[in-house]
């Protein structure tokens, strides 16, 4: 099938269903606006599978998403949806460009979680925008910015609950969403959720086990995705 979208980490195919896409997790990664570039045997799987479980998740508590069905090691079958150009990070401690910009310690926890909005673009380098940059620039329709964020505190609060029972601090995490085709009136969570968007730290030692450990050459990335996808599995496996 025809390869439509190929992105840092993921390309996206069409399928006999025109209102289906393949997703395929790459192995490459790339930080700081594609400055730094890597590829690491085995991540398009753990973060596959990661995004799978996280998916699968999410729509048992209700949360709208592209997500349709597993569809091999490295892929998934997801709705098609256009992407609104919007990255929607949720912030739970002080890490990253937050730590950059407020000058607060890193592991400082919030007072609440924060949402802040990003322009999806390259070009520019994804600036942090407002919700007035977003009416401006007609990224998002009012009531959609707020469904958006509405799900987005959601999906927050429906990690970070499970997160904790594997060990793992959420620190923060970038979401997209995307409305669905071809009426484009509903909007759904979308792109994927895994150590390549979330900041995921050892709750007893503080431990990076997410993307940080190849922005900052901490070394073992795929040791930390892995440790994450185990504990992940470990939960998911425990009865409740
Ligand atoms: N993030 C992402 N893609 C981006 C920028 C950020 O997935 O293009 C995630 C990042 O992994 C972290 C959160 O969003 O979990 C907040 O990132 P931050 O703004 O601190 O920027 P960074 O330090 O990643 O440059």
């Amino acid at each position: 099938m025809d390869l439509i979208y190929e992105g840092k980490a993921k390309k996206l195919f069409t399928t006999e269903n025109p209102s289906e896409l393949r997703m395929v997790f790459k192995d490459d990664a790339t930080a700081f606006n594609g400055e730094k570039k890597a590829s690491f045997a085995d991540k398009g799987r753990l973060n596959k599978q990661l995004s799978l479980h996280l998916y699968e998740l999410l729509e048992r508590e209700g949360v709208a998403t592209h997500f349709v069905r597993d569809d091999g090691p490295e892929s998934l079958i997801v709705r098609r949806v256009e992407i609104v150009a919007i990255e929607v990070v949720i912030r739970n401690l002080i890490a990253g460009s937050l730590k950059k910009r407020t000058g607060l310690p890193e592991g400082q926890r919030l007072r609440q979680p924060l949402i802040e909005c990003y322009y999806k673009s390259d070009a520019l380098g994804d600036p942090l925008i407002n919700d007035e940059h977003i009416r401006e620039l007609n990224l998002a329709r009012g009531d959609e910015l707020e469904k958006i964020k509405r799900s987005a505190l959601k999906v927050n609060r429906i990690l970070t609950i499970f997160f904790a029972k594997a060990g793992l601090t959420l620190v923060d995490f970038k979401l997209e969403y995307g409305r669905l085709f071809p009426d484009k009136h509903n909007i759904v969570l979308a792109d994927e959720v895994s150590p390549d968007t979330c900041r995921l730290w050892d709750t007893e030692t503080g431990k990076k086990l997410d993307k940080d450990r190849f922005r900052q050459d901490l070394g073992d990335v795929m040791e930390g995705y892995s440790e994450v996808l185990t504990r992940v599995q470990n939960v998911l496996n425990t009865p409740s």
